[in-house]
């Protein structure tokens, strides 16, 4: 079915599984303020500033980042300088390519050659589209450790909402690689959840971004109905975490996944990554056997909450 989905080219590297064994508003609003590159080469120097005026904090990035060794010795930063046809933006691409090449394909090319023969991730990861969320960078997945769908707002759609990308890949995870985990990860500042809450009654059907966030309408009806007293940025804040229990709800509707977490073979969880204070929060969903996760007044059951800080 998931063959089906994917098509047949970038089938071939996704379904490896199969044929082995497990052994290995506007976008600017969304996505929040660029910064311009002079202010991105002040914030690399800011932090070299504090790594010199910091001798632990220097000593133990020394120990950790071979190149920064190089930047520190060499009391230059590096930096990327736009051209006018970005060469050099690529030309720092290809150098951090060769370097992963080098300190990690080659490294462990054992690990690295079963990979090439299948994948076999424990988890699924839906996480938004914002730059600042890169969840193979805050929570260490490496390759093959995670399977990952990215979307404004990190939203799931429901069963009978009808095909989207994010739930083809739900499909491949789930009933192909057989995954055994979903973590939805929402975060601080989601653009996508402020377009939801800022939303007028009528919606601008012309505007892929109102069209999609719409998919979060129960968390922002529920917002309303908790919080309504609140500013927008509190509200906002509200419907971060609501949305994402939503969706763990909404992935229930999916019958392969309804199937694997009354068999205890698959578990959701929700995460709340702050990149304001860079904690993160980390729950899951309290499944009971009935098929319902939600208490008699409409809530849900959360279980083991952890706060990372
Ligand atoms: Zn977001």
């Amino acid at each position: 079915m998931a063959q089906a989905v994917l098509g047949s080219s970038s089938l071939s590297l996704l379904h490896s599984k199969l044929s082995s064994t497990r052994t290995s508003y506007s976008a600017s609003t969304i996505f929040g303020s660029q910064l311009k590159s002079g202010e991105i080469e002040k914030t690399h120097l800011r932090l070299l500033v504090s790594f010199r005026s910091n001798p632990a904090l220097r000593m133990k990035a020394l120990r950790e980042s071979p190149e920064l060794t190089q930047e520190l010795t060499n009391n230059k930063p590096k930096s990327i300088e736009e051209t006018q046809d970005g060469s050099d933006l690529f030309n720092e691409m290809k150098h951090r390519f060769l370097n992963f090449k080098k300190r990690k394909f080659l490294e462990n090319s054992e690990h690295f050659q079963n990979l090439a023969k299948g994948q076999a991730p424990k988890f699924m990861v839906i996480s938004c589209a914002d730059s600042r969320v890169c969840p193979s960078n805050i929570l260490g997945f490496q390759p093959g450790e995670a399977f990952v769908v990215r979307n404004v707002a990190n939203l799931v759609p429901t069963y009978e909402s009808g095909p989207s990308e994010t739930n083809a890949a739900l499909e491949f995870a789930v009933t192909s690689v057989e995954v055994e985990n979903i973590l939805v990860i929402g975060h601080s500042c989601c653009g996508g959840i402020r377009a939801l809450m800022s939303m007028q009654d009528e919606v601008n059907t012309s505007s892929f971004i109102s069209s999609w966030v719409l998919v979060g309408k129960n968390a922002r009806l529920s917002t309303m109905a908790a919080a309504s007293n609140l500013s927008l940025d509190q509200q906002c804040r509200h419907c971060e975490k609501e949305s994402i229990n939503r969706s763990l709800l909404n992935l229930l509707t999916y019958p392969w996944i309804q199937e694997r977490v009354t068999k205890g073979v698959l578990s959701i969880h929700g995460g709340y990554y702050n990149f304001v204070d860079c904690t993160f929060e980390k729950w899951t969903l309290d499944y009971h056997q009935e098929g319902s996760s939600r208490e008699e007044n409409g809530k849900y059951k959360l279980k083991n909450r952890e706060f990372w800080c």
